[in-house]
């Protein structure tokens, strides 16, 4: 059995029975069975039923955000935002996609010649706990849309996330054979990504299932997108607008409880108002409430797992023994973590140098542009950096010289589908959302014509 437990009480949500080796074949079978039928359907009809899967998310995003919540410890208000962004998605897509995906004529000496965007088959999903319906559906939507199936191997501790979001594509009136929900663990995703049924995999999650997998997927040479950790910097120059930045970067750090890729990991402020600026970060952060996941009122949740919080303990200890000092917070009762500021945060210690995926931050300060960048830099993740100034002549100057996959002034690093998502270095490569996403997994079919 393969089960859930609400972080916050310790309760079991949800156990399905694993798959076994044949199960997971049948499945894959179906899945290329309908492969063959739905790259045939016309963008009108896809458009139709991605519409219904939004109008379903939104009739019911309560309920749906309730699985959200109880399975990993998110406040309710955030769950539910979280399906209506899903919702979104589908509207998006469903409108966008013919576009998106329209022959682009090239003029050669040829009577015509263009690239087509053909879909590929079973592309293979393994997602994580964090945001467990908006990661899925960041792959799926635009991934169906485009004439390809999807199969689902989703982090065991949202399993009931997994098999909602199947529903809700069957309840659309999707074929059975389009979504697919494997109840697995990650131990069988090394014999799928072999099965030469499976044409591709995308990955959210940690650095180190991105290693595996990519591996895997390298050894078969099928294709792999993979959105891994970030440690973004906020960076805060003296000439921002305090207030305004701080509350930015107390939502950039504190939402999902710090559980977030993008989430601004590292906070690199000018000393000249590092004072200032500590002082009315601390009193934003401390109006943050914790109390049960399914109360309104509740702007921090649990951690999605008590290990997990039991690794943030662990960064936290680091950064003591080197002369860090809690300045707020730093505290654990199961999976619970006070929202938590360390001061004096060196380039040694692992909260600056690993993922933080907690709510905690550490505050470094630095004397000039040049090392703010090259602090920034010196991380081995490149998903993002946000940077906070008013002078926006030294933006422009400043933006190239970020290494990330996105740079962000005044305003928290987020997704936005409109936009292209994605990392460099060990934050891992490839684009999801906006057009670069939906043409990741297609074939970019060059035709010419005499
Ligand atoms: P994992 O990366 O282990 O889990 C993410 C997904 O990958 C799950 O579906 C998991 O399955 C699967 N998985 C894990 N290892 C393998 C493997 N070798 N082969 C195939 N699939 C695999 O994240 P954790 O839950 O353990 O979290 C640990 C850390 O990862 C966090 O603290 C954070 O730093 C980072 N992380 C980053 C995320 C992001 O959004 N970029 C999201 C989640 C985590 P299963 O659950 O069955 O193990």
């Amino acid at each position: 059995m393969i089960k859930s437990i609400n972080p916050y009480n310790q309760e079991i949500v949800h156990e399905v029975t694993e798959f076994d080796k044949k199960d997971v074949e049948n499945a894959i079978d179906k899945a290329d069975a309908q492969y063959k039928i739905w790259k045939e359907i016309p963008f009108s009809e896809r458009a139709v039923l991605m519409k219904a899967v939004g109008q379903e998310l939104k009739k019911n995003s309560r309920a749906y955000g309730e699985v959200i919540t109880q399975e990993m410890g998110k406040p309710i208000t955030q769950s539910i935002a979280e399906v209506e962004k899903c919702a979104a998605l589908c509207d998006y897509y469903a409108e966008n996609a013919p576009k998106m995906l329209a022959d682009k004529i090239i003029e050669t000496e040829a009577y015509k010649s263009y690239v087509s965007y053909e879909p590929i088959g079973i592309v293979l999903a393994i997602m994580p706990w964090n945001y467990p319906f908006w990661q899925v559906m960041r792959f799926a939507v635009p991934a169906l849309m485009a004439g390809n199936v999807a199969i689902l191997k989703h982090a065991s501790n949202v399993m009931k996330s997994a098999i909602s979001i199947e529903k809700i594509f069957e309840r659309a009136g999707f074929p059975a054979g389009c979504f697919t929900n494997l109840p697995i663990g990650s131990k069988m995703v090394e014999e799928i990504i072999k099965n030469p049924k499976v044409k591709a995999v995308t990955l959210t999650g940690s650095e180190a299932a991105g290693r595996a997998v990519a591996a895997n997927a390298g050894n078969e040479i099928k294709k792999t997108v993979l959105e891994l950790g970030g440690s973004n910097a906020l960076v805060v120059f003296a000439d921002c607008n305090l207030q305004k930045t701080v509350k930015t970067c107390v939502q950039a750090r504190f939402q999902n409880a710090g559980q977030s890729c993008i989430a601004g990991k590292r906070l690199l402020v000018e000393s000249s108002i590092a004072t200032e600026f500590t002082k009315a970060f601390i009193e934003e952060v401390s109006k943050l409430r914790s109390g049960d996941p399914l109360s309104e009122e509740t702007t921090i949740g649990t951690m999605a797992r008590v290990d997990l919080a039991e690794e943030l303990e662990k960064q936290l200890q680091d950064a003591l023994n080197k002369g860090g000092e809690v300045l707020l917070g730093g505290k654990r009762n199961q999976a619970y973590f006070e929202p938590t500021v360390v001061g004096k945060v060196t380039t040694d210690m692992l909260i600056f140098k690993e993922e933080v995926f907690g709510p905690l931050i550490g505050i470094t300060t630095f004397k000039e542009e040049k090392e703010a960048v090259a602090l920034s830099n010196s991380s081995a993740f490149g998903l993002g950096v946000t940077i906070f100034t008013e002078n926006f002549e030294k933006a422009f100057r400043l933006i190239p010289k970020f290494d990330e996959g996105a740079v962000f002034v005044n305003e928290l690093v987020k997704s936005d589908q409109r936009l292209p998502f994605g990392g460099t270095k060990n934050s891992g490569y490839g684009r999801e959302l906006s057009q670069d996403g939906i043409q990741e997994f297609v074939n970019k079919k060059t035709v010419y014509i005499n």
